[in-house]
């Protein structure tokens, strides 16, 4: 292994922690920074706001995005909202109770000193913001509003209506632009990274490639640092975007970073039902919309083909209310898509294939009226209606959990370091101290908080020591990552088979939604732990990926999830 474990948690008081570390972390001049290269593998909001404050604190960042534009990024997708402890509603929030509850959110298991350093930055995060002009949602006083999300007894989620992502992206992308036009910060879009380079034990470049000519470019550094996101889509079916994938942790993992809780995968109880055998992604409905929608099922199996509207209340199960009054529909995640699980187990799901639950909205229509519910969620119900022909606001949604987010990831210290020297990891690409990132409207705060305030206070402190190292893309450790690269591509193309990679990513995605997915039990995963080798071997031996390496092939990029997924799924998971 290369490095240590070692997490590096400063000294002193949980509450003094962050501040005494920063007072005492090593600092760059302004002179030297100029001449330390940073390499960021992302431009979502993790990538593009660690990136931009980088660039703004005078560093050379080179930035690097598979998309055309960072404005692209997975996090656009992100609906909800994003938490912080500003108690503008007087419920009792603070500091400390949003760190509590990120803690239990992550059951117990996340490194107490970073979760409580999150909940600290997370009303920086709100204030920077709003200097960039995100539109927040506001009450008719001016302040900014506020809604419930799972796991929480108090209302701490600020959100853009249901665009909340996008309108950060936006914001972040904007700071990104004036680095990109003051010249420190270079974009690399369409270019994806295919692997990290070492040189003495240190993460000091990357081998991209071009996705539109196919070019392999080598880039050296003083540090890299990867913002790629998480690796959801390995169930095939999710609410990620198609392009998200894991080849840049992945690829980091085979060069020597650890992966810490790959199994933890976080279940979204609130997505639009499959519908069919040939979809090839799923969409989510926003937990928001549990603030307001009651979730049912019918009690008896045989109303379960009767139309919604005509099955009485009496006979109707509320069964999140029933079974865990104290936060009802708004109950965390995992629980609420157990039990979505268990009713349709039972046989009293409904819509097509009977995986489905009712979330209902007639109650609080009656409440507060068909215009205040459009203009809570009003796009939610658009997005609905565009992919089911149903209108929610006269029939209830329909839903049933679906994979959504990847709280597993590269494992990383205080300072956000893999155990790879000067290869840090943000977002949802690192393991977010074993779930600290698991509650709804986390995973934007956790994203922001890295990019715009932790990492660019700790990065630093490696910095320091790197000044004139950075060595040569001539090197030979470099040349030997190319010549990786290029063996493996080349070694995808000769097969030759018959079947394409989309087909295998499908099969696989499959088997891990039927044995690893929302329950697990010993012998699924020995199941999945017997097939998965199998259908390795059948993959290398049968996959068809046309076209050559030395162009725009965009079979070989969409083998990046099946060839990269397989060989982790390890003994050691299944415990
Ligand atoms: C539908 C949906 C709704 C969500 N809603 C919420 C919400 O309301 N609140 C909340 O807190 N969280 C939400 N989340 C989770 C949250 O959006 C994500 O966790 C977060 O946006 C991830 O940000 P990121 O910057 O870490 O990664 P991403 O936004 O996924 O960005 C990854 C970046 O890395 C780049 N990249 C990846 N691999 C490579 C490579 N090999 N080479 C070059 N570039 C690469 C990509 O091009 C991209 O720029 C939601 C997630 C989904 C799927």
């Amino acid at each position: 292994m290369i490095g240590t474990l070692d997490p590096k948690v400063p000294p002193g008081p949980l509450d003094q922690k962050w501040r005494n570390h920063r007072d005492h972390s090593r600092l760059v001049s302004p002179n030297n920074r100029r001449k330390l290269e940073i390499i960021v593998v992302g431009s979502g909001l993790a990538g593009g706001s660690v990136a931009a404050t980088l660039g703004e604190l005078g560093y050379r960042v080179k930035c690097f995005c598979f998309q055309d534009s960072p404005r692209r990024a997975h996090s656009i997708a992100a609906q909800g909202g994003i938490n912080a402890a500003k108690n503008y509603q007087n419920d009792g929030d603070s500091v400390y109770r949003l760190f509590y509850d990120t803690i239990k959110g992550g059951d117990f298991r996340s490194r107490e000193a970073n979760v409580y350093r999150l909940a600290e930055i997370a009303n920086n995060i709100i204030d920077q913001c709003v200097a960039q002009g995100v539109p927040f949602a506001r009450e008719y006083s001016g302040y900014l509003a506020n809604r419930s999300f799972g796991g929480a007894q108090v209302s701490r989620t600020f959100y853009a209506r249901g665009q909340t992502g996008q309108q950060l992206l936006l914001g972040c992308y904007q700071a990104l632009c004036r680095q990109v036009a003051s010249g420190t910060v270079r974009m690399f879009p369409y270019t994806e990274m295919l692997d990290l380079v070492i040189v003495n034990g240190q993460a000091n470049g990357i081998i991209t490639r071009n996705l539109r000519s196919g070019k392999m470019e080598r880039h050296a550094a003083d540090a890299v640092v990867l913002g790629s996101g998480g690796y959801g889509n390995v169930f095939y079916l999710s609410t990620n975007a198609r392009g998200s994938n894991v080849t840049a942790t992945y690829r980091a993992y085979k060069r020597g970073a650890l992966f810490a809780n790959p199994s933890f995968t976080q279940i979204h109880p609130t997505c639009i039902p499959v519908s069919g055998d040939y979809q090839s992604k799923l969409t989510l409905m926003s937990e928001s919309l549990r603030n307001d929608g009651r979730v049912w099922v019918p009690k008896r199996k045989e109303d379960r083909f009767k139309p919604p509207n005509e099955i009485p209340e009496a006979d109707r199960d509320y069964y999140l209310e029933r079974k865990y009054p104290s936060y009802g529909n708004l109950a965390p995640r995992d629980i609420s898509s157990r039990a979505a699980k268990e009713v349709c187990d039972e046989g009293r799901g409904v819509g097509p294939g009977a995986r489905g639950v009712y979330l209902d909205f007639a109650d609080a229509i009656k409440r507060l009226g068909v215009e205040t519910i459009r203009e809570r969620y009003g796009n939610l119900f658009h997005v609905y209606k565009k992919i089911t022909g149903e209108d929610a606001y006269k029939v209830p949604m329909r839903i049933y959990p679906a994979v959504h987010y990847t709280m597993g990831g590269l494992w990383v210290d205080y300072d956000l370091m893999s155990n790879v020297p000067g290869l840090f990891v943000i977002g949802e690409a690192n393991f977010s101290d074993h779930g600290a990132n698991r509650l709804g409207a986390s995973a934007l705060m956790q994203g922001l908080a890295d990019g715009y305030f932790v990492l660019p206070n700790t990065l630093p402190n490696y910095l320091a020591g790197q000044m004139g190292k950075r060595p040569s893309p001539e090197s030979a450790e470099f040349e030997q990552a190319e010549h990786d690269v290029r063996a493996r591509l080349e070694k995808l193309l000769k097969v030759n088979g018959t079947r394409s990679a989309d087909s295998f990513h499908r099969e696989l995605g499959l088997l891990l939604w039927d044995k690893v997915g929302m329950s697990r039990n010993e012998q699924g995963l020995r199941e999945a732990l017997r097939k998965i080798p199998e259908l390795r071997h059948e993959f290398w031996h049968d996959v068809r990926v046309p076209g050559d390496e030395e162009d725009y092939n965009q079979s070989l990029e969409g083998t990046r999830w099946a060839r990269r997924r397989f060989p982790r799924i390890r003994r050691a998971d299944v415990h």
